[in-house]
């Protein structure tokens, strides 16, 4: 997949998550989880995170190949070694890291050729099953799950901000029929529900 349906993807991630797990988004951490997103394509040249780093995607290429090693368990194993300082920073951004790894081996899933999620053991990894279901990286296929994840991470930034009080405007009204963990949160964070 491009780099930008692999951002776009971690984002809504990220956004849905901070909902459903309940932490604060901060610019950090997403910011953590968009470069962790593109990480494991550090095994191909071309790309743009290859191409930064050619002095390790050139060996990496030759030595193992694209979507093996950095795009494995074992890979994703490396990367929480690699994160595990920032974790005690903060817990957010070992897994807005280990979120963001995870992220692209998925996305690359539904990639025609799947990944070696287990290698050094050559089994591929796809979803779904069907071949003519998968997407071919900058296909047409591509570009409309782009659309669509540009769309939900647009509104994924509306229910964020407005479920944890960001950007928030001054305000009078409130709404009690939110429930009582709306109104706590709204007690805890001190903003307004508008
Ligand atoms: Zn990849």
């Amino acid at each position: 997949m491009t780099l930008g349906t692999h951002v776009a993807f971690v984002s809504v991630l990220y956004l849905g998550g901070a909902t459903l797990f309940d932490y604060k988004p901060d610019w950090i951490s997403w910011a953590l989880a968009a470069v962790a997103s593109l990480l494991p394509d550090i095994d191909l040249p071309p790309a743009k995170i290859g191409r930064l780093f050619w002095f390790i995607s050139v060996p990496l290429e030759r030595r193992f190949g694209h979507r093996t090693l950095t795009h494995s368990a074992l890979g994703l194993a490396m990367v929480a070694l690699l994160a595990a300082p920032l974790g005690l920073l903060n817990p957010l951004y070992f897994w807005a890291v280990m979120g963001g790894a995870w992220s692209h081996l998925w996305l690359d899933m539904l990639n025609i050729r799947g990944i070696d999620l287990f290698w050094p053991s050559p089994i591929r990894v796809v979803t779904p099953g069907n071949r003519n279901w998968r997407l071919e990286v900058g296909s047409k296929g591509e570009m409309i799950l782009l659309s669509a994840l540009l769309v939900t991470t647009r509104r994924s930034i509306r229910s964020v901000t407005s479920a944890f009080g960001m950007a928030c405007r001054p305000c009078s009204r409130t709404s009690p029929s939110r429930g009582s963990n709306t109104s706590a949160r709204r007690a805890r964070t001190g903003t307004c529900w508008n």
